[in-house]
Order: structure tokens, then C-alpha cells, then sequence
């Protein structure tokens, strides 16, 4: 049965999975005023009621990037963003028993804030609010079914509340997230590496102003960051991504909040004060995930369905925002008439975010091992590298600069 209200759905662009990544990708496309544009999400989509259902936009907060930034000033919606996210002044890294300790200005580094926290909620109303305003097509609690590549389009079998439908899309892009069911349906291999570790996330509430500081501590179960938020009930609040071992993050998961605070306080000291106070935990299994292809002829994989990174240096989103502010570009600079699905386009665009998308991903998935390792040498070479970034002001400005996404970056986002 086809869906009455979706008659003959004809697309330039179909995007699977409303997250994050998707639906940032989309607004830029749909900046363009050029194409005709589909989302299809899992979950009903509403920016009124986004807490309860979406996992894109959880309890988690995102630390985003000087980049990110620059690309959502690009799309309009920065001054909303910046209403609900914290600055960081300054990062604090530092090696629980060690004496290695760096701190990162953004002073030093020449720049208003080294990145801002958003709760992801709050970042998925803004661009759920956005998107409403927009000539895209929102198709919420869809379920795509079958994919079939045909010479001319993509064609999509859809389930939803109206029926069975089918659209035909000249371009395909997977945005559906870690373990992507789309990709899958079309045979691309997916490579996962679980670290047997778990990253709880809760808001904290703290004694003492946090100033905008974000730590990032590394301790022998895990690395730990707080990152600052806004305060909530006049009381200040940092952001909490603890990474554990499975077994022990278990235990954390069950401890009553006196237990899990004071826990807490004994692995990351009193540099915040006393901790009053936890909100929800979520617990996330981490794993670096890729995939064998990203591209092929009328199709790109982007967001964590391409790589999902461990989340030690908050590098997932950012990276994949440059990823998605690249691919609009691309598509901003065709010809008219030019074939949006085009195989040697879509490889260009794959070229050039490689560098970036290694750097992270091998940056993301060494960081926590190096910290892991208790061997008296390891201890030494990680704790002398803090040390030589707080001595030679120019690696701490580079490790600034590669934290905020600007580091090998080609493309211009716009607005700066
Ligand atoms: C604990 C933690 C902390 C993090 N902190 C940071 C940080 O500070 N900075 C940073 O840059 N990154 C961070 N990340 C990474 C960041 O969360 C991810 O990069 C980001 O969520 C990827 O977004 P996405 O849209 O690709 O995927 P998702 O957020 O998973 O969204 C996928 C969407 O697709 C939908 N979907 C799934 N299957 C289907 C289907 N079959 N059909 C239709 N729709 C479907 C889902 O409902 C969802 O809405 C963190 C990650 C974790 C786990």
C-alpha cells in the first residue's frame, strides 16, 4: 500500500537517521535552496518532547568545537547554541598520582573559548526547531526496509504509521549511527573494536564555580572529563563522561548517588570542591567502529554509521560535522545539471577528509590505551609529555588547535 500523503516521493537527497549528524547535514544542504531533500528517522521526531526517545539527543552533553562552531555560525543558529553552552576557558589535564599537568588557554591560544558544552537536548531542540522552518521533508517513526541501488536512483521501501511507501532518491546518505542497519542491508562490512571499557554520563552539581574549566583526568581505571555546564537551580554543574572498566562501571551504575559521589570524589579529588549532587547515569560500551566503505555511486556513509570514536577527547561529533560541512561544500560546487550521485565526486570528497578522519581516529584510540598503561616507562613518557606541553608553549598551541578541529582542516566553514 503506498502512503497517501507521500504520493510518488521523488528526491535529490535522502538521509536515513534524523540524529545529530543528519539533521546538521540536511540544514546545510538545505541551505543550498537546490535540492529536495528527505529525512527518515526510527523514532517519531518532535523538539517538544526529545529527552524521552531519542538517542541522538540524550542525557549526554557534547563538547563542541571551535569548528562546529564556525559551521553552525555558518547555518544561522550559533547565537541560539551559545545561549544554552558553556565556554571552556581552559582545559586541565592531569594524571592521578603523577606529576605530569598541562593546562590549555584559550588565551594562549588565541581564541574567545577552546570549544563549548552543550546538552545534547538542548542541541537537538535548536535544530529540531530549525529544521521545522525548512522546506525538508520529516518523515519521523519511518522504518526503512529494503534498499535498492538502480541506475538512475536509490529506491527506498518505507514502513510508518500511514503504510508502506516507496521514494526513489538520486543521492543516499546513512546517518543512522553505530552499528548502522542501513549499511548492513546493503552488504557494507562494519569493523568494530570493543575496548571492554563503559563511559558513564551524568550532570554533576559542584560546591565551587567550575570558571569554565574543563578537566580531563586520567586515572588507572580510565580517563574522566567534567566539563563545564550552566548552572542549573543557581547550583554550578560540570558534565561527567567517567570511562571504567565494564564490570566496575556495573557497580558504578548500581551504587546509590552517596556511594557513586563520594566514589567519584576519591578518583578526581577536590579541585571542583565537594560534589553535591548526580543526576541521571547512562552508561554507553565503547568501541571504535568503522566502515570498509563509505562512499559508492549514489551513496555516503557519515556520523557514527562511518566511525564512532572512543569519546576520551569529545572528537566524534566535531569530527563528523567537518566530515558533513565538507560533503555540502561539495555538492554546493557542481554544475548545474551536474549528477549529485556522481561516484568520482563522492570519492573526491572521501579523499579529502581521510587525513582528518585517521588523525582523530588513531588520536581517539591511543589516548586512553597510553593512559592505561601503569608500566613505569609508559608513566614516564605520558607524564613527560604533559610536561613538555606545559613547557613549550607551541605543542600545547598545536594540541589546542587540533582539540578545536582546526588543525588540518582545508575547508572553510564560513563565518569565523
Ligand atoms: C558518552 C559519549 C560522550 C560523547 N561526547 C562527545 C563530545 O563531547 N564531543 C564530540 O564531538 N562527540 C562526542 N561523542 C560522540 C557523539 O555522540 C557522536 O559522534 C554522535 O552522536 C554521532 O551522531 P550520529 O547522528 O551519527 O548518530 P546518532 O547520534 O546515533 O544518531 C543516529 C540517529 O539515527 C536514528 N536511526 C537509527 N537507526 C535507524 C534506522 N534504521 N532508520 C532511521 N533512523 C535510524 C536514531 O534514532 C538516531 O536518531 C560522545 C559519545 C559518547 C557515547
Amino acid at each position: 500500500m503506498s502512503d497517501p500523503s507521500h504520493p510518488n516521493d521523488n528526491y535529490d537527497i535522502a538521509i536515513i537517521g534524523g540524529g545529530m549528524v543528519g539533521i546538521s547535514l540536511a540544514l546545510l544542504l538545505a541551505q543550498q535552496k537546490r535540492w529536495k531533500i528527505v529525512v527518515l528517522e526510527s523514532q517519531p521526531m518532535d523538539a517538544a518532547a526529545l529527552p524521552e526517545y531519542s538517542p541522538s539527543f540524550d542525557a549526554r552533553s557534547t563538547a563542541l568545537s571551535w569548528s562546529s562552531r564556525k559551521i553552525f555560525q555558518s547555518l544561522g543558529i550559533w547565537s541560539q547554541l551559545q545561549r544554552c553552552a558553556s565556554a571552556i576557558s581552559s582545559i586541565h589535564v592531569s594524571d592521578r598520582g603523577h606529576f605530569g599537568l598541562t593546562r590549555i588557554q584559550a588565551q594562549e591560544a588565541g581564541v574567545e573559548a577552546l570549544g563549548y558544552v552543550v546538552e545534547n537536548n538542548r542541541l537537538g531542540s535548536v535544530l529540531l526547531e530549525t529544521v521545522a522552518n525548512t522546506d525538508i521533508h520529516i518523515r519521523g517513526a519511518a522504518e526503512v526496509t529494503a534498499i535498492k541501488a538502480l541506475a538512475s536512483s536509490m529506491r527506498l521501501s518505507i514502513n510508518s504509521q500511514q503504510g508502506a511507501s516507496q521514494i526513489n532518491s538520486k543521492l543516499l546518505i546513512i546517518a543512522d549511527g553505530v552499528d548502522s542497519s542501513s549499511a548492513q542491508k546493503l552488504g557494507i562490512q562494519q569493523h568494530k573494536k570493543s575496548y571492554g571499557d563503559s563511559g558513564i554520563v551524568a550532570n554533576i552539581s559542584l560546591e565551587k564555580p567550575h570558571n569554565g574549566i574543563a578537566y580531563e583526568r586520567f586515572t588507572d581505571w580510565g580517563p574522566m572529563a567534567l566539563l563545564p555546564l550552566g548552572d542549573f537551580q543557581n547550583r554550578p554543574r560540570s558534565a561527567l563522561v567517567w570511562t571504567q572498566p565494564s564490570d566496575l562501571a556495573e557497580s558504578l551504575m548500581a551504587a546509590d548517588d552517596e556511594d557513586f559521589l563520594s566514589r567519584l570524589q576519591e578518583r578526581f579529588g577536590h579541585r571542583l570542591g565537594q560534589f553535591i549532587g548526580v543526576g541521571d547515569r547512562v552508561s554507553y560500551p565503547l568501541a571504535l567502529t568503522t566502515t570498509e566503505e563509505q562512499v559508492r555511486r549514489r551513496l555516503v556513509v557519515v556520523g557514527n554509521a562511518a566511525h564512532s570514536l572512543h569519546p576520551v577527547a569529545g572528537q566524534g561529533f566535531n569530527l563528523s560535522m567537518r566530515d558533513v560541512a565538507a560533503l555540502a561544500k561539495s555538492f554546493a560546487d557542481l554544475p548545474e545539471g551536474a549528477d549529485i550521485g556522481s561516484l568520482n565526486h563522492l570519492q573526491q570528497y572521501q579523499r579529502q577528509q581521510s587525513a582528518d578522519q585517521r588523525d582523530r581516529l588513531i588520536f581517539s584510540d591511543n589516548l586512553p590505551r597510553l593512559f592505561g598503561l601503569s608500566s613505569s616507562l609508559a608513566a614516564l613518557g605520558r607524564n613527560s609529555g604533559l610536561l613538555m606541553m606545559d613547557l613549550i608553549p607551541p605543542l600545547r598551541n598545536h594540541f589546542a588547535r587540533f582539540g578545536m578541529g582546526l588543525d588540518n582542516s582545508e575547508v572553510d566553514y564560513g563565518q569565523s
